[in-house]
């Protein structure tokens, strides 16, 4: 019987997820390196110790009867230790072994037949042009490993360009990726079952700015016939894959109509936060049910929402505005707990709330919305 989660990683993700854990009666012990994370000043317990401690995942292995991680770019190594020792990992560290390499997931992705953009890997200098003959320019530079919200990647249109982002990554394996024309990125939150059922939230549609993710707008404009399609393409890389809990695919829907996928993550993700305030049943609860050997909930949506990220600018650490912007009664705020808000740090999002079509009168309202909100 699982009485107990264990969480890797103890930000907004974990802390989300746990509270959904919570209200479920489990019991949440998360480890991270920081105290006070935003997802340890929710759970019953934090063990503040890095990621690849061993002694300290061995700590969690046993105190929980599950584990489970809230962002990938945990250490592999500590999974497959904790994997070796008899404990419940999940999503599996075969899992993580794909998603938090560009290469193998680009390659993996291809192998389930689902198209992606040009890529090729760069692994000295001298790689710079066969790759971009291979991909074509202008393209982006990438990390293969550890890079989120657009860090560690930059934007090539020439072959010295490639070099010299080589230089600045020194010695990182790289990948370079063609820069695809897209009309718009979306992404399908999805869950899969220890059973192999799949369900998938409607498609979201998502903005980004500077690499790190703006608004979601769910469901999202698209014809349906691409929805459909783009649901059975994430269902497709679930079953491959073989993951069990909620995962996200990203897509690009490019200028021909053609949809691309971008990246898998196997967690909850930024652009399945819609789903805690407009459905009965969120990404976070599909999780728990799904590591839980619980039944998945077919997703179903009470509304449309636009989901509108709130990072920090570096002026301040406390919210101003909240009273504005809560006048507005379809809107639901999150707030992360963070202490300091940085510049472009994460620090909370709220959901607008839409009954009808998500129209650019509606969008100009999450942006009104979003304007009565500063750091102080
Ligand atoms: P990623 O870390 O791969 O999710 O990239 C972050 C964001 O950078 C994406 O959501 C896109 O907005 C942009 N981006 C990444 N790769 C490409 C690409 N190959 N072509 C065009 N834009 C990209």
């Amino acid at each position: 019987m699982i009485e107990t989660l264990g969480v890797i990683g103890g930000g907004q993700l974990g802390r989300m997820l746990t509270l959904v854990a919570k209200r479920m009666g489990y019991r949440v012990i998360v480890l991270d390196p920081q105290e006070h994370s935003p997802c340890g000043q929710v759970a019953d317990e934090q063990i503040v110790a890095a990621y690849d401690d061993r002694a300290a995942i061995e700590e969690l292995g046993h105190r929980s009867e599950i584990v489970t991680y809230e962002f990938e770019n945990i250490d592999i190594g500590s999974v497959e230790h904790l994997e070796r020792c008899g404990h419940r990992v999940t999503p599996s560290s075969g899992v993580l072994r794909i998603t938090q390499d560009r290469l193998l997931e680009k390659t993996f992705v291809r192998g389930c037949g689902i198209a992606t953009t040009e890529f090729a890997a760069i692994s000295s200098a001298l790689d710079a042009e066969a790759a971009a003959a291979r991909t074509g320019l202008p393209a982006i530079v990438k990390t293969i490993r550890g890079g989120y919200d657009g860090k560690g990647q930059w934007r090539v249109d020439s072959v010295e360009a490639v070099r010299r982002a080589f230089e600045e990554a020194r010695g990182a394996p790289l990948i370079l990726e063609r820069e695809v024309d897209f009309a718009c990125e979306l992404s399908v939150i999805a869950a899969r079952g220890g059973d192999g059922v799949i369900v998938a939230f409607p498609v979201a549609e998502n903005a980004h700015d500077n690499g790190i993710l703006a608004r979601t707008i769910a469901p999202a404009r698209i014809e349906p016939n691409l929805a459909v399609r783009a649901q059975e393409m994430a269902s497709a890389i679930g079953r491959g894959l073989g993951i069990v809990g909620t995962y996200c695919v990203e897509l690009f829907l490019t200028r021909g109509g053609e949809l691309l996928v971008n990246e898998i993550a196997p967690r909850p993700h930024n652009s399945g936060h819609f789903t805690i305030d407009t459905t009965p049943c969120s990404q976070y609860e599909q999780h728990v049910r799904a590591i839980c050997s619980l039944p998945l909930s077919p997703p179903r949506m009470f509304c449309g929402g636009v989901m509108m990220n709130i990072l920090g600018d570096g002026n301040g650490n406390h919210l101003a505005g909240t009273e504005a912007l809560l006048a507005d009664p379809t809107i639901v705020l999150h707030v992360y707990g963070k202490r300091h808000a940085v510049a472009r740090r994460k620090m909370g999002h709220f959901t607008m709330l839409v009954d009808g079509p998500i129209d650019d009168a509606v969008l100009a309202l999450a942006s009104c919305a979003l304007g009565k909100l500063s750091w102080r």
